[in-house]
């Protein structure tokens, strides 16, 4: 066999299961908040040569020669970042939303020291301090959480714990939050105790681009975030930062935390924040959050009940306790109907972690194909009936048929059916 020839020469069985995966994307409907399509141009840059060059270290400060086009990369997606979210400076090299969080920690903290986030059953990220992580493990990390009532973050709360604990870092946002973050509410925290402020903006950096999120930039010394969720970028990761935080940032993610960036990925996150410019993503981002709500009002007609009653964003948590339906059976069985989502733990969940109450649903990438308020209400239609109806085996297969044909007239970024 020639090392020349192409994947499905050389490796059917990992073409294959790339095709496989290429159909599914094709003919369901993701609904997983977190996911979305690239754009065409992302993949592109990824999959290049750029995977096959080494350079730690920074523009015009590397341990390897060979740097001409690396350099002129890595600027051009720093400094098309720092225009598209008015901060003084980004780092592009962490190699995900988990170790841009790590770096972080590893600036500010030493082990030990006291770190305040949001809690992982209110809707917070494993990274903020949940005992199960490094950030809970080799940190004295406090958790806050949401009302009982209203889902909303307890800013009473926060501001108790903060006196009391004095966090290094305040941690704000997280993965299952529906509801606009108060950048303002938390600066005024942090700036009180003395806590440095990392919004974590992974999820709706998308929308903080596309200007349909208040910008934690000005407030938090410091945001971070994946590239690949609402940016539909490149998977990676990325930290925005005040100047006077550059050094201790970078130096943190290299030789800190990392070795030589990933120079596709870099390429990609230039890609995807040259695209993030224009009005078209303005209006992309202003299109997941009406069908978000569009799908939330479907929803909230069939009586399925959303967490905090609604969404301000791209993404919804269902709480199934009305239907008694787990998140679980009910995921498993809209799945088999061709629509992709997770099961979620809800605030205040009686049920166990691995078989909770909820289930979490978004708007990104289906509104990257170009879908809209009246898909979003069929969909809701099909996913009440088939919550309503788990074991109905002939009903799933229906429902799959139909949303691939809807599938088919609205064609994935990228994916040729
Ligand atoms: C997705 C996410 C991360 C982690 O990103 P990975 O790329 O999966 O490591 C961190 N924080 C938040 C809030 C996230 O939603």
């Amino acid at each position: 066999m020639s090392y020349d020839a192409p994947l499905q020469e050389v490796d059917a069985e990992i073409a294959g299961l790339i095709r496989q995966e290429e159909l599914r994307q094709h003919e369901k409907m993701r609904l997983i908040p977190s996911e979305n399509y690239a754009y065409p141009a992302v993949m592109e840059a990824c999959g290049s040569v750029l995977n096959n060059k080494y350079s730690e270290g920074y523009a015009g400060r590397r341990y390897y020669e060979g740097q001409q086009s690396i350099d002129a990369i890595e600027v051009l997606a720093i400094e098309r970042l720092k225009s598209l979210f008015g901060c003084e400076h980004a780092n592009v090299q962490p190699y995900s939303g988990s170790p841009a969080n790590l770096a972080v920690y590893l600036a500010f903290c030493k082990p030990g020291d006291t770190v305040l986030g949001l809690s992982l059953d209110s809707g917070g990220h494993l990274t903020h301090g949940h005992k199960v992580a490094i950030s809970g493990k080799y940190f004295h990390a406090v958790q806050y959480g949401v009302r009982k009532d209203d889902h909303r973050i307890d800013f009473d709360q926060v501001a108790a714990l903060a006196r009391e604990h004095r966090p290094t870092l305040l941690f704000c946002g997280g993965t299952a939050y529906p509801r606009v973050v108060d950048f303002a509410r938390f600066a005024e925290i942090a700036r009180e105790v003395g806590a440095v402020l990392v919004a974590d903006i992974a999820h709706i950096s998308g929308l903080v681009a596309g200007g349909v999120h208040p910008s934690p930039v000005g407030l938090a010394e410091v945001v971070t975030s994946t590239t690949h969720k609402t940016f539909r970028g490149p998977r990676g990761g990325m930290i925005l930062c005040d100047d006077k935080h550059r050094k201790a940032i970078d130096r943190a993610v290299f030789p800190g935390l990392q070795g030589g960036p990933h120079n596709g990925t870099t390429a990609g996150i230039a890609v995807a924040a040259k695209l993030a410019a224009t009005e078209e993503f303005r209006a992309y981002a202003e299109s997941i959050v009406r069908n978000a709500k569009a799908l939330a009002e479907g929803l909230l007609a069939r009586g399925i009940a959303l967490v905090s009653g609604g969404t301000d964003n791209h993404l919804l948590l269902c709480d199934l306790t009305p239907k008694g339906v787990p998140g679980k059976v009910a995921a498993k069985a809209l799945d088999a109907a061709g629509i992709v989502c997770n099961y979620n733990a809800i605030p205040y969940d009686p049920r166990p972690p691995m078989n909770p109450s909820g289930i979490r649903i978004g708007t990104p990438a289906l509104t990257a194909r170009g879908m809209g308020e009246a898909e979003m209400t069929q969909l809701a239609s099909w996913m009440a009936d088939v919550i309503d109806a788990p074991e109905d085996a002939a009903l799933r297969e229906r429902i799959a048929g139909e949303v691939r044909a809807l599938c088919n007239q609205f064609p994935a970024p990228g994916i040729q059916p």
